[in-house]
């Protein structure tokens, strides 16, 4: 991995420069960890969540961050993100939220992984393998309260039988549950049903206190419950998505938190050409000029993520002005009109997302989250940590 990044740092004479990158700033993601931080009482948890290359901006470096800021833990997806995490160094508690098959448990504790553990044929299997070593296994004990993923069910007819099988869990040998969690499926919609969840949550604690057990960490509040509910943070906020800068949902209040979208996705004019009237653009000839135009060819396309679905519906800033995707966005190029803006050249810088062009206005067009255009984004795109 490092003769690799060296590799491509001495031999290709950064030529990433010259095409299409992403710009990270640790600075910005300081400044959101601590209007996220300020949100919650002291003593609050904190887990960031890094899952998914950390929503795209490079799970390595972030973790890094997070953990020289001073978070408590952080969030992935699997065992793969975890080993990643820890091979590249990094220390503190880190939390897998999905599945991984108990095949690996061996590993699990080897690395210091907390898992979530969402049944109690899951949790049997996990102390099977772990006692026989005479090893213990973290795990945060996983409620479905109405998200209806994973988790021990937690609707109020099942209450009482999970209470007792979690309890049944906690005490297998082998096994150290440290926390209970759930996950809420709507806290950026419904306020009732996100407290439904929330009293779905704090009932099945109580429950399983009442026979015997207290968890160290209850947490819950994801993004749009660390920015909406404060009365949910319990002993831990687990937000995602807030940490790179964007809200969960586009359409709710920015002046909930302070905060500054961590990724800019830039690239370079690769040439510019004088096309006359009447002229098809690119495959399928959706585009035809309806005047004598200067194209400007921009070397990104859906091969790095950045969506065909921008196709003639999404501009990107050339000189600070907008200007228009014509055509159909190719693998690895795609063109746009700068015939109404002056003197655009070569080399020029231009914006895909970033200020003035916010993530947001392709996720409209796209009819999709911010989420989803940050995680797409290619290894082809290098990223550059500010
Ligand atoms: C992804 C995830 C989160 C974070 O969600 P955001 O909306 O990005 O804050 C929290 N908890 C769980 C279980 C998740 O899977």
């Amino acid at each position: 991995m490092r003769a690799q990044m060296k590799g491509n740092w001495m031999n290709s004479g950064r030529s990433w420069m010259k095409r299409t990158w992403a710009e990270v700033s640790m600075e910005r993601l300081e400044h959101n960890y601590h209007a996220l931080r300020n949100l919650t009482p002291y003593g609050t948890k904190f887990l960031g969540l890094v899952k998914a290359d950390a929503y795209g901006h490079g799970a390595v470096p972030v973790a890094m961050k997070l953990e020289e800021l001073g978070a408590d833990y952080l969030g992935v997806a699997c065992l793969d993100e975890a080993v990643e995490l820890r091979e590249a160094g990094i220390e503190m508690p880190i939390l897998i939220l999905g599945c991984t098959s108990s095949i690996y448990a061996v590993e699990l504790v080897k690395y210091d992984i907390t898992q979530a553990c969402y049944d109690l044929e899951y949790a049997k299997e996990l102390s099977a393998i772990v006692s026989k070593t005479g090893s213990e296994l973290k795990v945060h004990i996983q409620c479905d309260t109405g998200m209806t993923r994973l988790g021990f069910l937690c609707h109020e007819d099942t209450m009482e039988k999970s209470a007792q099988e979690i309890y049944e869990a906690v005490n297998l040998p082998g096994l150290v549950a440290e926390g209970i969690f759930t996950h809420f499926s709507d806290s950026d919609g419904s306020e009732e049903y996100t407290m439904m969840q929330f009293g779905r949550f704090l009932d099945i604690i109580d429950r399983v206190k009442a026979l015997g057990y207290e968890f160290a960490i209850r947490h819950c509040a994801n993004s749009a419950a660390t920015l909406l509910y404060p009365a949910t943070y319990l002993d831990m906020v687990r937000p995602g998505i807030v940490l790179y800068g964007h809200l969960p949902d586009a359409a709710m209040d920015p002046d909930l938190c302070d905060l500054v979208p961590v990724l800019e996705l830039k690239s370079r004019v690769a040439t510019v050409r004088d096309v006359p009237a009447d002229t098809p653009v690119s495959y399928g000839r959706t585009h035809t000029l309806a005047r004598d135009s200067r194209l400007a060819v921009i070397p990104v396309g859906y091969g790095d993520g950045y969506c065909r679905g921008f196709s003639n519906h999404l501009s990107i800033l050339v000189n600070g002005r907008k200007a228009p995707i014509t055509g159909r966005v190719c693998m690895d190029m795609c063109m746009v009109d700068v015939t109404d803006i002056p003197d655009v050249k070569e080399g020029d810088v231009v914006v895909l997302y970033g200020n003035g062009q916010p993530v947001e206005e392709g996720a409209e067009v796209m009819k999709t989250i911010s989420y989803e255009l940050l995680c797409v984004l290619a290894k082809r795109i290098h990223r550059i940590y500010l």
